[in-house]
């Protein structure tokens, strides 16, 4: 997430638009609630009412009297308000052990931690409530908590919970061992084309995937692919996937300047590649964006193939094709793509590969992809990629992890600040730029009570012998 990010309150007199930045945001989150809302309802099929015609139906199948219907239908409504306190019940936290850092992001650090209620490990992902306000940033961590909620799908990481308290906002995620791929590449240097045929391959699966959701991710690159224990990847960090946004070039420069200004400097190392991940945590770096993005004329779900085209070359080369010491230099190289892209010859990729890459990094209108993703899955490149059961096969690098708590796969950090906030004395007001961030997922997904109430009579049907009575206690 950690990237120049548009301004959304900036955009009212580019577009014409007669809404306010804060009505249209507002509009776009009661959106996102409504489809979540109808796609789960979708999912479970039946309304309420339809739910209560059927419990009726079984009850009268039993011949239970209407006093014994009524005491049913009374349980009913006593468990589900019960059940409504339980899911109320808050999660902070202090249901959490710490057990180690593992990432800097732009808001915060990413810990694994110990949920001590049932002995998992989940990946818990902090984001600092004024950070966030001060680099007006609210609505992309929205729009990050809202993709991460809505699907289940094998290509994205599973949050299991959000909560906040009166600092933070907290993300718990599954935690992934492997690593990310920028960790990946550190290790390798270059990867074969065997094996970045493997990697870009599940990336495009997984874009195509987000794609279909109607999302642009926007932020594609190396460190925001994570490796599970399996080997397999998972996209994460949805805070610029949002519907198209345009962002000039000018923002996205005060951007990176401001966010560089207000970070200290930190801890630069000898490689490169090492640094740069060091030195762009916090303020993101521009290397994977596609050209159009710096530009007013609008973007659209190409700009993800684009990345992926950079990440190929990273991948092959073994730098990114528009390397820069400043984010402003990189900026700039960019825009003048044509000019300073080129493939080493010492690379030696292959025909197929160096194809496959200059039609990935090109003007948006022929990109490949440009007429969905079957057009670069169809690249020979990929020739004899088994695309369906490609989350299935064996990955090339398999984590050797001696624990559910193996951190190996991650550099270090120094603990700054106590995992546990410091008591508050106040008792503060509930702020409302974050209203709406807390998250359960076994509790949003769980059946009504009515339904729990039918399986329960219909069971007692298939086991009451012919003449037998059910009396319900
Ligand atoms: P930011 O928005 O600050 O870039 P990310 O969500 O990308 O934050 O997380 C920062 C880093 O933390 C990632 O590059 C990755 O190394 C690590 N990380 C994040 N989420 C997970 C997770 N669920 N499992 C394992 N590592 C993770
Ligand atoms: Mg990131």
């Amino acid at each position: 997430m950690a990237s120049p990010r548009p301004q959304t309150n900036q955009r009212k007199k580019d577009t014409k638009e007669p809404y306010s930045a804060n009505t249209r945001d507002k509009a776009q989150a009661a959106k996102d609630y409504i489809e979540r809302k109808y796609s789960k309802l979708k999912k479970n099929e039946k309304t309420r009412n339809e739910d209560w015609d059927d419990l009726k139906k079984t009850m009268e199948d039993l011949n239970l009297s209407s006093n014994e219907q009524e005491m049913i239908k009374k349980k009913i409504i006593h468990r589900e308000a019960e059940l409504m306190r339980k899911r109320r019940q808050k999660i902070t936290v202090h249901d959490f052990d710490p057990i180690k850092i593992i990432g800097k992001g732009a808001f915060g650090e990413v810990r694994v931690v110990r949920y001590k209620s049932t002995g998992e490990i989940f990946a818990m992902k902090k984001l600092n409530k004024t950070e966030m306000l001060y680099k007006n940033q609210v609505q992309h961590v929205k729009a990050e908590r809202n993709v991460l909620a809505t699907v289940e799908n094998p290509w994205i990481v599973e949050l299991k919970f959000s909560f906040q308290d009166d600092r933070n906002l907290y993300l718990v995620m599954e935690y992934l061992g492997g690593g990310d791929l920028m960790t990946l590449l550190i290790r390798k240097n270059i990867l074969t084309e065997v094996e970045a045929k493997f990697y870009i391959a599940e990336c495009i699966l997984a874009i195509e995937s987000i794609h279909k959701m109607n999302y642009i991710h926007r932020d594609i690159k190396p460190d925001n692919i994570l490796i599970d224990n399996t080997g397999h990847i998972k996209i994460s960090d949805f805070g610029l996937s949002k519907m198209a946004e345009i962002s000039p070039i000018n923002e996205v420069l005060d951007k990176l300047e401001e966010d560089a200004r207000h970070k200290q400097k930190i801890e630069q190392r000898a490689e490169f590649r090492r640094n740069r991940k060091l030195a762009y945590s916090t303020v993101g770096t521009p290397d994977y964006i596609a050209p159009e993005i710096f530009s007013r004329t609008g973007y659209n779900e190409t700009v993800d193939w684009w990345s992926i085209g950079v990440i190929l070359y990273e991948m092959l080369v073994g730098y990114p094709p528009f390397y820069a010491e400043k984010p402003a230099d990189i900026c700039h190289k960019i825009l003048s793509w044509q000019k300073y892209f080129v493939i080493p010859r010492d690379a030696r990729l292959s025909p197929q590969a160096t194809d496959l890459i200059r039609r990935l990094v090109c003007e948006s209108p022929i990109r490949l992809g440009g007429g969905g993703s079957s057009e670069i899955k169809a690249h020979p490149f990929f020739n004899g990629v088994d695309w369906r059961n490609l989350r299935k096969s064996t990955a090339p690098y398999i984590p050797q992890l001696a624990s559910d708590i193996d951190t190996s796969n991650f550099d270090q950090f120094e603990e700054t600040e106590p995992f546990y906030p410091l008591p508050t004395k106040k008792k503060s007001r509930k702020d409302p730029n974050f209203v709406g961030y807390t998250f359960k997922r076994d509790d949003e997904l769980q059946r009504n009570g009515i339904v729990l109430a039918m399986e329960e009579l219909e069971e007692v049907k298939s086991i009451l012998g012919k003449n037998e009575k059910y009396i319900p206690n």
